[in-house]
């Protein structure tokens, strides 16, 4: 059996976070269910992924892909060559992300990266997946039925329309979803794929029918931010973005509060610190994000609340 380029021959090291999130549970089941080897290793703790990866002879990576260019990251500066690892395949998902981070994925680790989509209250990852030719995820039809739909009306769209993805389970048991809305904006490609599948194709997700923002031109989620951030921060640090429009440009501010790790870091490494969150930034949004560090509590609180996004602009 094979499923995503990967056999029974395959060690698959999983560093999605083992929990309530269906991701890890999801993509371990699957792969004993292949027959491969499976490493439960979470989330986290970066160079221990990195030692069992070399000691286990690790070919699949399963992770967030802002997980995967930290990891790149971590392995350039440790000196360690990719070309020594086993890596061949990486099987990403849990978020939004572009073909330029694709490219980046695949020459950085060596491996062929392919997209795959579910979501916890539908069945978890498995709801469809990238062959390897990469124009778009497979939806195991068996199982679902897609429709698109337009957000705003509720209407179902002419085929190949870009809309809101709806999903109705077929064997799903206890919990079945009828005409489910995912909030994720995609189109279905009825086409035979050069893979030979006959099952439909969905673009890749790169935007929700909710909080995305357009920053000149570009789709930014704050969740791409986020996980920027909390990556270089290694945990979880008070942020507000703040969009505003001078002249005709957007701007973005990104206001990270000194928490005590940054405030004990000298001003050398502070000033690194925001420049390596701009440079992640930058490489997952293809947008420039100014970074700045304010007093510890000075950003407003509501009700004990951070406003994750403060929209200025006027248009
Ligand atoms: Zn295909």
């Amino acid at each position: 059996m094979t499923a995503a380029g990967v056999t029974h021959d395959d060690v698959v090291q999983i560093a999605f976070h083992y929990g309530l999130f269906t991701g890890a549970f999801g993509v371990h089941y699957g792969a004993e269910t292949i027959g491969a080897s499976v490493i439960p290793m979470g989330t986290g703790n970066t160079e221990k992924q990195i030692m069992i990866m070399q000691d286990y002879k690790t070919t699949v990576l399963v992770s967030t892909p802002s997980y995967a260019i930290a990891l790149a990251d971590r392995i350039e500066q440790l000196g360690v060559d990719p070309k020594s690892l086993s890596l061949k395949f990486g099987l990403f998902g849990g978020e939004s992300w572009s073909e330029k981070m694709r490219n980046e994925i695949e020459s950085r680790l060596l491996l062929s990266a392919t997209d795959n989509y579910g979501l916890s209250e539908v069945i978890g990852p498995g709801v469809a997946g990238e062959c390897s030719c990469k124009k778009g995820l497979h939806i195991y039809e068996d199982a679902f039925i897609p429709e698109i739909i337009d957000p705003e009306t509720g209407a179902v769209l002419p085929s190949g329309s870009e809309g809101e993805l709806v999903l109705t389970t077929l064997t799903k048991e206890a919990f079945p979803m009828i005409r489910y809305r995912t909030g994720d904006i995609t189109s279905l490609d009825y086409g035979q794929c050069e893979c030979g599948r006959t099952l439909v194709r969905m673009k890749k997700i790169m935007r929700r029918s909710d909080d995305m923002l357009i920053i000149r031109g570009v789709n930014v989620f704050p969740s791409q931010i986020e996980d920027a951030l909390f990556s270089v921060a290694q945990g979880e640090t008070p942020y507000q973005l703040v969009v505003e429009r001078k002249g005709a440009m957007d701007s973005l501010e990104l206001i990270i509060e000194v928490t005590d790790k940054i405030f004990s870091l000298e001003l050398q490494k502070q000033r690194s610190f925001l420049e390596t969150i701009k440079k992640r930034i930058g490489s997952v949004t293809g947008i420039n994000v100014e970074v700045k560090l304010v007093e510890s509590k000075s950003i407003l609180r509501h009700k004990g609340k951070i406003a994750r996004v403060v929209d200025k602009r006027q248009i």
